[in-house]
């Protein structure tokens, strides 16, 4: 391995667990990704989460979705909608705070309630009506608090041209962290 290929390897790009083809989805299964699984972990250290798994949910474990309650999105069971997860999930994205600055980048699952970056259908509280779409929650918080954090999902990264760009915004943010590091 040349120096160069060494230093980009030590780069931690964060990535939903079940992409890599860990069984840690709601339904047992995993969502294994051949893309990232063979060109990203070959360039980054990829850095897994599961959100879901790791506030208790188990494996399998009955489904969640986003909810509108009087506006504010909350993510509950589908069937026993009282089962509410929302301050878990917002507690454990707190808590991992540390592991997250060390991330230059993020591969979200897509559409999930927890991880999709975008158009995850959010659900009135009442009607159980589609009202909004909106991030999943764990996923709105990092893009949240680390506003300018390289973010991707795997459907982005069937693109050559976003997947290029994706790969140079995350090293090119792991320069100027370490710029800012060492200055
Ligand atoms: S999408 Fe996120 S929460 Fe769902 S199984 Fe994958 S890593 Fe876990």
């Amino acid at each position: 391995m040349t120096k160069k290929q060494s230093q980009i390897t030590r780069i931690k790009v964060g990535v939903s667990s079940c992409l890599l083809g860990n069984s840690v989805r709601y339904d047992g299964e995993h969502s294994y990704d051949a893309c990232i699984n063979e060109s990203m972990s070959d360039l980054f250290e990829l850095v897994v989460f599961c959100p879901e798994v790791a506030i208790g949910l188990g494996i399998p474990r009955p489904p969640i979705n986003l909810v509108s309650v009087n506006g504010v999105l909350r993510v509950r069971g589908v069937v026993d909608t009282s089962h509410d997860v929302t301050d878990e999930l917002i507690d454990y994205a707190k808590q991992i705070t540390g592991q997250l600055n060390e991330l230059n980048g993020y591969i979200f699952k897509s559409r999930s309630p927890s991880c999709g970056t975008a158009n995850v259908n959010v659900y009135d509280g009442d009607t159980k009506q589609v009202v909004n779409t909106s991030a999943g929650l764990f996923a709105k918080i990092i893009m949240q608090n680390f506003s300018q954090l390289p973010i991707a999902d795997e459907i982005m990264l069937q693109d050559k041209k976003l997947r290029m760009e994706f790969i140079n915004n995350v090293k090119n943010y792991a320069q100027i962290k370490n710029k800012k590091l060492t200055s």
